[in-house]
């Protein structure tokens, strides 16, 4: 038995089989489809596929992850930006009579969130995963429920904004200041355009590497940034949580992750105590799996954002 988790991108989209335990069993990919008739025959296409790489195993469920506003409960996609034909449109039941199968709709933060927590053994009480890649999402377990958000998802989290001076840039979501413009892709390659950079990021680690003051001190505000954001959260998060970073930027720059730990410990003397920074360990896998574990745990609720802990065989 196993589920079916599905990760759209503007560019790309994968369709995998998830095991129980989150191992991905059979994975295809293909550029995103350009209109909503191209986007499901290809899902069913690619799930028929997938059943076959399986030797037709029980497929329990699909989980569909999406980089936009989602309403679970009704299958529709309210917002999606990089793809405008799949707004307003019966998305899930059109995938779940085409297939057969039980169809969720998760956002795309939500199902890579999902991924990260649901494959840490044991579960930590508390997990939050920050994920810095061509836009910034930020998902948070608690006693292992997602934490709902704005239900309009309108905004980026309060939280997220670390930057509170007038003139701080306006991110896409509306507010000023937001993580988004100090630590996504795009804001850390403009920074590294201007210092004549021509592999951005990649470049950016080995400058840092060999001690260059211009790149120490890029990766030094955008890590105190990335830590301004951690200790804004934590009212929302209790002690022991572990926060997780990943996407495309902490691939390409992996000081980072040490250069975030430092600030932290610099704020708190506390803060071994209250959270442990991990990357992330799922890498590019985290939408698929978690948009399938989603899809497997939840599939007796209704309620998206309601998981709770149960033992699933197979
Ligand atoms: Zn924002």
């Amino acid at each position: 038995m196993f589920t079916i988790g599905i990760d759209v991108g503007g560019t790309s989209i994968r369709v995998a089989a998830i095991d129980s335990v989150g191992r991905v069993l059979s994975s295809r990919r293909a550029p995103t489809p350009r209109s909503f008739d191209d986007f499901c025959e290809w899902i069913v296409r690619a799930v028929h596929h997938i059943r076959e790489d399986t030797a037709n195993g029980t497929v329990i469920g699909v989980g569909l992850a999406l980089p936009g506003v989602v309403d679970a409960e009704l299958g529709v996609v309210k917002r999606c930006v990089n793809l405008p034909f799949l707004e307003g449109r019966l998305l899930r039941d059109e995938l779940s009579k085409n297939t057969g199968l039980a169809v969720r709709l998760m956002t795309d933060a939500d199902a890579a969130t999902w991924g990260e927590y649901s494959t840490c053994a044991p579960r930590p009480r508390a997990f939050v995963h920050l994920r810095l890649g061509t836009g910034v999402a930020c998902g948070i377990v608690v006693d292992d429920r997602l934490q709902p958000t704005d239900p309009d998802r309108k905004t980026h989290w309060k939280a997220l904004v670390v930057d509170d001076r007038p003139e701080a840039i306006a991110c896409p979501c509306g507010l000023r200041g937001c993580l988004e413009t100090i630590a996504s892709g795009p804001a850390l390659e403009r920074q590294t355009a201007r210092m004549g950079l021509a592999n951005g990021l990649v470049e950016l680690q080995q400058a840092w590497e060999r001690n260059e003051p211009t790149a120490r001190d890029i990766v030094d505000g955008t890590s105190r940034a990335i830590a301004d954001a951690i200790c804004n959260l934590k009212s929302q998060i209790p002690n022991g949580a572990v926060v997780c970073l990943g996407g495309g930027v902490i691939t390409a720059l992996p000081c980072l992750l040490e250069e975030t730990a430092k600030h932290l410990r610099s704020f708190d003397d506390d803060y071994t105590r209250r959270v442990a920074l991990h990357q992330s360990r799922l890498g590019d896998d985290a939408g698929v799996i978690g948009a399938a574990m989603l899809a497997r745990e939840a599939r007796s609720e209704s309620p998206l954002l309601s998981v709770p802990r149960t033992e699933v065989n197979g």
